[in-house]
């Protein structure tokens, strides 16, 4: 042995020593911070959720937060007196909650909302389409939200169209300068406590709204440094530029998102280029714009989205019925064999659940467009087929767009249960489009920073305890469209605020949610 190699030897050797050494000082300084550890997981694969490689480490939670990730120095004594749950998490991986960017339901129904839990999602958004509960002040309901208790975290938005109709405004489609006075107030009020204002341009009441009154809400959003999401005007191949150019011109105001990215009648990768092309423009220009969408190529919305604007209430349709129903029945009809013909719309809604508007014509021996004025634009929904696979899967792969549900409990569409699961099975296992680190990202931390929520969505020291514990090659989607309703399989563990809410399929009877608040205004 040269000199020079001994030297080298005993270099490493006392390296090797001062390292242990001072991992056991660190593992005391620890103890005596935290006497008493509520959870920990051990020897799992990591994933941080900022789209990092995993790495092998344990986590230790203490109340709601995460106190500790790294390799434990827990004597057997230390884990019998000071832990007082241990998971073993060998061979399994570990990411940060879900967040889901658009939701539906309601907390109130529901609210144990086991089909977010059982595909992994910890926390979900609220209120969107324009469309929050319809009560005088938001801020009793999710005070009774809160009381009652919740299943999964709620960041809740307040809807463009209640405001309108808890202000009076309703349809009008030019308000005086009072009212949209009074619309911003009420708007400026609800956003101390919720995360943003939502729009359903597609949608009465929202659909009335022009230009200004959303450049004057923009505004409102922008100065309570919240984000304006939105389903927006038109999701028509032809109409989506037109469509995101509204949204950008109120990104000159506030933060703003896409809900629910989609081309209907759209084809092909390069229609998701030139869709894409017009985001990283805008991004360029200093808007800040960001988007979801979930992974399935049919839509689900009221049977009012395939009807004309001057026939979409139930008064504007009744009144259509006796003075322009030719005209109404072309239109339908022309609308019908542009969706993809009567096969391609599934109604969601009893008595004729799972009834394709083909299956309807048949059985009520009448033209598909007679069965949808005997239905009418009120009272049924359906799930509509009218989206490209290579399109959609294009904008899902891109790193700027989150992933959402656009789902619920109740909605007979599998999204409701099957999205995140989903992306795991088909889009990282199966075809491989998606590494899985990317994927969780695409789900945890880029949606946590569109939020604005600072302490979730990432696996860190000092973060709220939204975990999952799982392997990926067993999580399956099992929601299909005839059987929206099977709950996703293969999330072992969903932790929320650091108590187990769901494991190896059973729900806790204590709800672990909450409602969250967002950040303080700057
Ligand atoms: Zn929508």
């Amino acid at each position: 042995m040269t000199k020079l190699m001994r030297f080298l030897k005993i270099l490493s050797f006392s390296f090797g020593s001062y390292f242990l050494m001072s991992c056991q000082q660190e593992h005391a300084v620890f103890l005596e911070n935290y006497p008493k550890i509520d959870l920990l997981i051990t020897n799992g694969q990591v994933i941080d959720g900022l789209g990092n490689e995993a790495i092998l480490a344990d986590i230790a939670i203490v109340g709601d937060e995460i106190v500790f990730l790294g390799k434990s120095e827990f004597s057997p004594d230390e884990l019998t007196n000071r832990v007082k749950l241990v998971i073993d998490a060998k061979n399994q991986t570990i990411t940060p909650g879900f967040i889901d960017l658009h939701s539906h339901g309601d907390p109130l129904a529901t609210p144990d909302f086991e089909n977010f839990l059982a595909m992994g999602v910890t926390t979900i958004s609220l209120g969107q389409d324009g469309s929050s509960p319809n009560v005088p002040k938001l801020s009793d309901w999710l005070a009774k939200v809160e009381d009652q208790g919740i299943g999964v975290n709620l960041a809740m938005f307040v809807g463009h169209g209640t405001l309108r109709t808890v202000s009076g405004i309703g349809r009008n489609s030019a308000p005086s300068a009072d009212a949209l006075t009074q619309l911003s107030e009420l708007l400026n009020n609800t956003l101390k406590y919720t995360f943003g204002m939502s729009t359903g341009l597609e949608y009465n009441p929202g659909l009335n709204a022009d230009e200004d009154e959303l450049l004057i809400l923009a505004d409102v959003v922008g100065i309570n440094n919240r984000i304006l999401m939105s389903h927006m005007r038109n999701e028509d191949n032809t109409a989506l530029a037109e469509s995101i150019r509204e949204l950008v011109n109120q990104g000159r105001f506030t933060k703003v998102h896409v809900s629910h990215i989609k081309s209907v009648y759209g084809h092909g990768v390069a229609d998701a280029e030139e869709i894409l092309d017009i985001l990283a423009e805008a991004r360029k220009n200093g808007i800040q714009i960001s988007a979801d969408i979930y992974p399935y190529n049919a839509s689900y919305a009221g049977l009012a989205l395939l009807f004309p604007v001057w026939a979409k209430t139930p008064e504007q349709f009744e009144d259509a019925m006796i003075n322009r129903k030719d005209e109404l029945e072309l239109y339908l009809k022309n609308k019908i064999e542009k969706r993809n013909g009567p096969s391609a719309t599934l109604i969601g809604t009893a008595p004729y659940t799972g009834k394709t508007l083909a299956e309807l014509s048949e059985q009520f021996k009448l033209t598909p467009e007679q069965v949808l004025l005997k239905l009418g634009p009120s009272g049924y929904s359906g799930a509509y087929f009218i989206m490209d696979d290579e399109l959609q899967s294009r904008l899902l792969i891109d790193p700027n767009i989150s992933i959402s549900s656009d789902g619920s409990y109740t909605g007979f569409h599998p999204r409701g249960h099957g999205t995140f699961a989903k992306i795991i099975e088909r889009f990282v296992q199966q075809r491989k489009v998606l590494t899985l680190t990317e994927a969780v990202r695409k789900m945890t931390s880029q949606s946590a920073k569109i939020l604005g929520i600072n302490d979730r969505g990432e696996i860190k020291v000092g973060n709220k305890a939204d975990i999952l514990i799982f392997d990926p090659e067993k999580v399956k989607a099992k929601a299909t469209y005839p059987e929206p309703h099977q709950l996703a399989e293969g999330f072992d563990v969903v932790i929320i605020n650091g108590k187990i809410a769901r494991r190896d399929g059973k729900i806790s009877p204590k709800f672990s949610g909450l409602v969250l608040k967002p950040n303080s205004i700057k």
